[in-house]
């Protein structure tokens, strides 16, 4: 990939696609092609192929995808298995007719089966039953990798797939009812934090910015009844469950480091054209809620919602392959923690709120 290759990032607005599109003009890659979805909807094949055919793009990262977090994928299932797969079909198909010299498809860490062993090895693919609750977006994204080592193998084309961790970062989705844990989380203690202070004009500007706040939050935060003096975060499930976490800079820079490095044909003569993406390291969602009260420092009480599902009960990758190729991740949880908090206060204040 040279400074002056015409590189298509698919999804430059969301959580991963931004964070790719930072790190590469970061390095100095100045022929970016970038489409919001009002300009280019990836679900319409006919939009898509007209797309690739003007602009003939060499190099093709794919963060464009329907995601979501827990309730979300359970509530739209259906969204989640169209979205996806007509989103990859139409991108790679359209990718091997017009040449694109490498392309790095983005699957997940939730495609491996439930009761993996973990740490999950990329050979452990389709070994078992998936977790139901995201089981639609799942088979989407297997369909995809499938379709990268398909097309490899019959077209002779260089489509790599790698698998990301549970992500965090700037661009993610605070919405409480859409969103992954971690977002939720910083913005739950960042408003029980506004509703101590009594500071309600913050909370109508946090509202407007980042979704509405669900009832029960709302209820539990004592929003709708100032008087109560200790608001409660309240985390979905019973906290047992262990996730791995990994900033999406960090993400990004793997990205860019395996479309530099590796080859798909070379990889799949060793097994390796899927490489998971993480740190290695997991912990109790419980954790995570303690970690993320200290950082955004609220002292008030956690309650456990166990009307709410836990989903797959751990998700930690094995990442001995990308480490083997000599990469590693720079930013810790609390540092990541962090700078994501940081960074939606201050995208708060951009938009108005303090
Ligand atoms: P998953 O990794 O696909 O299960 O996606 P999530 O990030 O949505 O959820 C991870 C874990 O965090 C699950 O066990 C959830 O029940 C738990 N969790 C705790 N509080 C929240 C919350 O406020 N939002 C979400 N999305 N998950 C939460």
């Amino acid at each position: 990939m040279e400074k002056d290759s015409k590189i298509y990032i698919a999804g430059h607005r969301g959580l991963v696609g931004s964070a790719i599109a930072r790190s590469l003009n970061a390095l100095g890659y100045t022929n970016l092609i970038l489409r919001t979805s009002r300009e280019l909807d990836l679900k319409r094949q006919a939009e898509v192929e007209a797309f690739f055919a003007r602009e003939r793009p060499e190099y093709v990262f794919m963060a464009a995808a329907r995601v979501g977090g827990i309730l979300a994928n359970n509530t739209y299932p259906a969204d989640f298995i169209y979205d996806n797969i007509a989103i990859q079909t139409n991108l790679i198909h359209a990718s091997y007719i017009n040449g694109v010299k490498k392309l790095l498809f983005l699957g997940s860490s939730c495609i491996y089966p439930r009761h993996c062993p973990q740490p999950m090895k990329e050979e452990y693919l389709l070994t078992g039953p998936l977790e139901p609750t995201n089981e639609p977006y799942a088979v989407a994204k297997i369909a995809g990798i499938k379709m990268c080592q398909s097309y490899n193998r019959q077209y002779g084309t260089n489509f790599m797939s790698v698998m990301p961790t549970n992500l965090y970062g700037p661009n993610d989705n605070f919405d409480l009812e859409t969103s992954h844990v971690l977002p939720a989380l910083i913005r739950k203690f960042h408003l029980a934090k506004l509703t101590l202070e009594k500071d309600r004009e913050c909370l109508a500007r946090d509202e407007a910015q980042y979704g509405s706040i669900p009832g029960d939050i709302k209820a539990a935060l004592g929003i709708a009844c100032p008087s109560r003096l200790t608001p409660r975060v309240t985390v979905w499930g019973t906290g047992g469950p262990r996730r791995e976490f990994l900033h999406v800079d960090d993400l990004a820079d793997a990205c860019i480091f395996i479309m530099r490095h590796v080859n798909a044909t070379a990889a799949a003569a060793s097994n390796s054209d899927i490489i998971n993406i993480g740190c290695g390291q997991d912990l109790a969602i419980k954790e995570l809620a303690e970690l993320t009260r200290e950082v955004v420092g609220f002292e008030g009480e956690l309650v456990f919602d166990t009307t709410k599902p836990d989903g797959t009960p751990q998700k930690l990758l094995d990442v001995s392959k990308l480490k083997g190729l000599g990469w590693e991740p720079k930013i810790g949880l609390r540092d990541g923690i962090r700078r994501t908090y940081e960074w939606y206060r201050q995208s708060g204040k951009d938009t108005g709120s303090s």
